[in-house]
C-alpha cells in the first residue's frame, strides 16, 4: 500500500452507539467487518503487499465483493495520474472508472493479480463486482487473485 487512510469505523455496537474504532482497510473495525463479511480477510499476501483471502468456500459465478471508490471520467483519471501511475483505479468502460486510493470504503481492491507469477487467477470483475470464476468456485482459505486485464487504467 502507498498510502495508508485511516477512518472512524461506520458501524453501530450492540448498544445502538457508533463504534469507536478506527479502520485502514474498509469502512468498517474488524469485528464488524468479520460480521458482515465474514466470507473474507485481509491479511498478507502470497504475491504482493496486502491480500483478499477467503475465510470459507466461495461457488462457481458468485459475487465476492464489490469494487467501491470514487467515479471518475476518463479524463479526470488521466489528470489524476499524469503519470499513469494509478494503483487502484478500475474502469468498467472506457470513460467510467472508480479511484479506490483515497476511500477506505472496501476490500476488493486488495485483491492483487496473479499476472507476473506462478499462480492463477481464481476471480473476476464483472464491471465493479468481483466475482469468482464462472466455472470454479473458491475453496476457503484462498488468496482471492483477480485478472483487471484491460479493465484496468494504466
Ligand atoms: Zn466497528
Amino acid at each position: 500500500m502507498s498510502q495508508r487512510v485511516s477512518q472512524r469505523c461506520t458501524a453501530t455496537t450492540n448498544a445502538g452507539a457508533p463504534c469507536k474504532n478506527r479502520t485502514a482497510r474498509g469502512t468498517k473495525c474488524w469485528v464488524h467487518l468479520r460480521r458482515d463479511a465474514p466470507h473474507l480477510r485481509v491479511k498478507r499476501s502470497g504475491v504482493h503487499g496486502l491480500g483478499l483471502y477467503t475465510t470459507k468456500r466461495i461457488k462457481k459465478n458468485k459475487k465476492i465483493a464489490v469494487y467501491k471508490g470514487q467515479n471518475l471520467s476518463r479524463a479526470q483519471v488521466n489528470a489524476r495520474y499524469p503519470n499513469r501511475d494509478a494503483k487502484y483505479v478500475l474502469c468498467k468502460t472506457k470513460n467510467k472508472c472508480r479511484d479506490a486510493r483515497k476511500t477506505t470504503a472496501g476490500v476488493a481492491r486488495f485483491a492483487n493479480t496473479a499476472r507476473g507469477t506462478n499462480k492463477r487467477n481464481n476471480a473476476r470483475f464483472a464491471g465493479y463486482t468481483l466475482k469468482t470464476q464462472k466455472n470454479r468456485g473458491i475453496p476457503a482459505g484462498k488468496e482471492i487473485l483477480v485478472s483487471y486485464g484491460r479493465l484496468y487504467a494504466v
